[in-house]
């Protein structure tokens, strides 16, 4: 079985009272790993490692470009690690090994990016304030100091990537905090990262409880800032502990998203959308688009072509390359979205496909889609976070966009439509923090993404998420040099005699 242990100031240790847990394969059910359990104190000692790695300057004072290089050996870690990465992501989450392979792809690619944003210098001049020879304006970006980094389980790699990335290259330290259910990568990644030149302290990973160690994170006075993904549930506690200190925060956090079918859209393409959508990682996304919205002019046509579609799909073992549905991340997690499906059909809602446990084991569900859903029941109201589409239908743009902003998350959506216009115009009326027309899930370093509504505060990605994780300062530099001629001098300051 593998061990990890906790990665503190740059050295590996046992929890101070010892405890450990065990990670589990959720479709064989096998224990993989045995992992150290961090309680109060080791979470202490953590921030203060990221606390006095911060004040000494031994990261934020190095040239941005000291710190790309040693980003990128981070990079070119998990690259030469790939496959093992995969493999474990595999085990550990559920995860098919084709996601599992994108992620970790997608993870260097990222890291990647951040590792050249390192030396991007940020600082504004601020044109046009007062006329020339009266003052100039600059606006400068500092790290904000230490942070706490808290991850959830469905995208247990790239998530630690998308905070420890622009939280390292502004020059934070850092303390990372993968979820318990699916701790492993991170684990590894601490591994590869004692293999760098990467100074102590600058990066902490600690397991353990989020009640535990995470309220200790977010409790810390040390802690300058929390970047918290994961339940809008656990997104509002953090928010209202975070301001014992007024700390910093991003939250990005649940979604229940809307993906709408307009009548002129490309029938089979958005049939595919569609699965897409909502079913990419057994639907454990929280952008994926779990209510689709479809106009009744085409709805008979497309619920048919999507039943049969999904009935198509490969449901099995995560290892083999051709299966696309795996099992749900844990038997907590199953369960919960069994109880979704028991509610929808108690709701009056009709099961169009799936409904059931597939095999006897391996937490495995069928892709479920409900139809003749109505957008108050539960099932299109909360997020349920498994492999079950529900599905509405619509009239008129005017009452498809009133239903996808029926909803108090408001993270992504899609329109489909052969007509851009069209779609932008619809696009433009969604409340969410992304809009894919034609397409679903596509993300880029460079553009921004977060959620409106209780889908969360913040940015991740784009200018917009880097700057997350800085504090701006406005320099303001005179060039009046006659005291005379100070806008001042009249105002407040004795006269001389
Ligand atoms: P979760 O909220 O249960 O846990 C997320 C993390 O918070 C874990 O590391 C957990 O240990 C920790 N935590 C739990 N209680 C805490 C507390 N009181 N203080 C501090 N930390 C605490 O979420 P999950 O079940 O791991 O993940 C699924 C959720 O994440 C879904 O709601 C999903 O929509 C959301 N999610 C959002 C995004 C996004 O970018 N918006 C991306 C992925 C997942």
């Amino acid at each position: 079985m593998l061990k990890y242990r906790l990665f503190i100031n740059g050295e590996f240790c046992e929890s101070d009272d010892k405890k450990t847990f065990k990670s589990t394969d959720p479709f064989s059910g096998e224990e993989i790993a045995e992992i150290s359990e961090a309680g109060v104190s080791d979470t202490v000692k953590a921030v203060s490692a990221a606390r006095k790695a911060f004040d000494s300057g031994v990261w934020s004072g190095l040239p941005g470009e000291e710190r790309g290089r040693i980003i990128k050996q981070i990079v070119d870690k998990i690259n030469e690690n790939a496959e093992k990465l995969t493999e474990l992501e595999v085990r550990d989450s559920g995860s098919t090994v084709r996601k599992a392979g994108e992620d970790v792809f997608l993870s260097a690619k990222s890291l990647n990016y951040f590792s050249k944003i390192a030396s991007t210098d940020f600082t504004e001049n601020i044109a046009g304030l007062s006329k020339e020879g009266v003052s100039r304006n600059l606006v400068k970006y500092e790290p904000v100091g230490v942070c706490a980094l808290i991850t959830p389980w469905n995208f247990p790699l790239k998530m630690a990537i998308w905070k420890l990335g622009p939280a390292l290259a502004a020059g934070n330290t850092v303390i990372l905090k993968p979820a318990m259910e699916t701790s492993v990568t991170a684990c590894e990644l601490a591994r590869l990262i004692s293999e760098t030149d990467m100074p102590k302290g600058v990066v902490n990973i600690i397991t353990g409880k989020g009640s535990v160690i995470g309220t200790e994170l977010v409790n810390n006075p040390d802690v300058d800032k929390v970047g918290f993904t994961g339940s809008t549930e656990v997104g509002k506690t953090i928010m209202q502990n975070a301001s014992s200190n007024l700390k910093k925060i991003t939250l990005e956090c649940g979604g229940k998203s809307a993906n709408i079918v307009l009548d002129d859209a490309d029938i089979e393409m958005s049939i595919d959308g569609a699965i897409y959508a909502a079913f990419y990682h057994q639907g454990q996304c929280c952008e994926g688009g779990t209510r689709l919205l479809v106009h009744e002019k085409i709805f008979d046509r497309f619920i048919s072509g999507l039943k049969a579609k999904i009935e198509r799909m490969k449901i099995g073992d995560p290892k083999d390359k051709s299966v696309t549905v795996g099992p749900v991340v844990n038997k907590y997690q199953f369960d919960t979205v069994m109880n979704y499906i028991k509610t929808g059909i108690e709701e009056g809602a009709e099961i169009l496909t799936g409904g059931k446990q597939f095999g006897d084991s391996g937490l495995m569900i069928e892709p479920t889609v409900f139809v003749n859903v109505d957008n108050k029941m539960k099932i299109a109201r909360e997020e349920i976070f498994g492999p079950v589409l529900v599905v509405i239908k619509f009239k008129d743009d005017d009452e498809a966009v009133a239903i996808a902003n029926d909803s108090i998350y408001g993270l992504a959506g899609g329109v489909w439509s052969g007509n851009d216009e069209r779609a932008m115009a619809v696009a433009d009326r969604m409340r969410t923090g992304t809009v894919w027309i034609n397409e679903y899930h596509l993300m880029s370093d460079r553009a921004p993404f977060g959620g409106y509504k209780q889908s969360g505060i913040g940015r991740e990605f784009g200018s917009e998420g880097i700057k997350e994780y800085m504090e701006a300062k406005h320099i303001h530099i005179d060039e009046i040099k006659d005291r005379t001629k100070k806008p001042w001098y009249r105002t407040v300051v004795p006269k001389d005699l």
